[in-house]
């Protein structure tokens, strides 16, 4: 098995990581409400994708409804 000749430093470990952070994304806005949002991906904020509802929100659901 191959075995590493030197002991790599916390240093020089911390210093190879420093370049392992992924990248931000690329963010676009949501056409129903203008929140940025994931590109292909339904609105976190008002639940649209493609300019129609397909989630609805919490504070939209009456939980009332079913009560006998
Ligand atoms: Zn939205």
């Amino acid at each position: 098995m191959a075995v590493p000749q030197n002991k790599v430093t916390k240093s020089r470990r911390n210093m190879r990581r420093a370049h392992d952070a992924l990248p931000g994304g690329n963010p676009a806005e949501c056409p129903n409400c203008g929140e940025l949002k994931r590109p292909h991906h339904v609105c976190g904020a008002c639940g649209h994708y493609a300019e129609r509802e397909v989630l609805a929100q919490s504070d939209e659901i009456d939980l009332d409804d079913d009560a006998a």
